[in-house]
């Protein structure tokens, strides 16, 4: 590691590069997550106790302590609870602008964070809270970055 004085906006900064190679472990409701969008499924998880559905799937409830019981979870249709457009392009992010949001899908107690397509040309992307929006599984990725929110016209 080396520093590197350099100049940000009038301001002296130190820059430092560093080549790390990052591993996430996804852990046994994560990889059924995951494997599910490999096959076109989504798995959510429902707690033994609460019978909450919670989406991205969790092994166990993090309001009762309960274990949860993954399954196929049917519905792709829900509503915008939380979104943002990034303008600015950032190391390994998407061609910009593009959107991240929250969804709750029918059916689930919880979010589920995805891309969405948005409208480029407006400033809030052409979403609102509570837009209605589908979740879509692409053809190519792995895991999260297969799924795709689009609002529905
Ligand atoms: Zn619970």
């Amino acid at each position: 590691m080396t520093l590197r004085p350099v100049e940000v906006r009038g301001h002296l900064a130190l820059e430092e590069h560093w080549d790390l190679r990052h591993r996430h472990a996804l852990g046994r409701a994560g990889e059924a997550f995951a494997r599910g969008v490999e096959r076109g499924a989504i798995v959510a998880a429902r707690c033994a106790g609460c019978r909450r559905v919670l989406l991205p799937p969790r092994v166990f409830c993090e309001r009762c302590f309960c274990d949860t019981e993954l399954f196929d979870f049917e519905s792709r249709e829900g509503e915008l609870l939380s979104f943002t457009v990034v303008r600015m392009p950032f190391a390994g992010s998407p061609p910009t602008p593009f959107g991240i949001a929250y969804a709750r899908l029918d059916g689930s107690d919880t979010a589920l964070g995805a891309l969405v397509e948005i409208d480029p040309d407006q400033a809030d992307g052409g979403l609102a809270i509570g837009t209605r929006v589908e979740l879509a599984i692409l053809d190519s990725g792995f895991g999260m970055e297969r799924l795709r929110y689009r609002p529905v016209r």
